[in-house]
């Protein structure tokens, strides 16, 4: 089974430790924002709705009769949504180059000082342009 010895693979390295303080704290993060965008950034926007006496939540448009659309609520729960959802897309993006970096170990290329151009750590001439890499003597 691939996916299962992945799974042990991933498990034996101590990654799932990382992942799941990375998921207890994205979680608390959340509510933080959340905390951020009612209490603080939605009542400036709540300043703009003069009818409901500055309170966002209690913005509604009226439709038909007895129908009313909370837009106040929907908005906030957007504002939430998309700041949540962009930290966490960083953090996922700086969570995946951190375990990537600890599978790779360390590199296997390098970079001509002459040409610039990638090659293997352990050359002692560039493919590239033929000339001898300075650190050759000492692999
Ligand atoms: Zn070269």
């Amino acid at each position: 089974m691939g996916l299962l010895k992945d799974f042990k693979a991933f498990a034996i390295k101590g990654n799932v430790i990382d992942l799941a303080v990375a998921v207890v704290i994205g979680g608390a993060f959340g509510k933080i924002v959340s905390a951020l965008v009612s209490g603080l950034l939605m009542p400036v926007i709540g300043l703009f709705q003069k009818e409901t006496g500055g309170d966002w939540r209690e913005w509604k448009v009226p439709a038909e009769g007895k129908i009313q659309f909370g837009v106040g609520e929907v908005l906030g729960a957007v504002v939430d949504f998309t700041i949540v959802a962009f930290v966490i897309f960083l953090v996922v993006v700086k969570l995946m180059g951190y375990f990537k970096k600890k599978e790779q170990g360390p590199p296997t290329t390098k970079t001509c000082p002459e040409c610039l151009e990638t090659i293997p750590i352990k050359a002692r001439k560039c493919k590239f342009c033929a000339s001898v890499q300075p650190d050759a003597a000492q692999t």
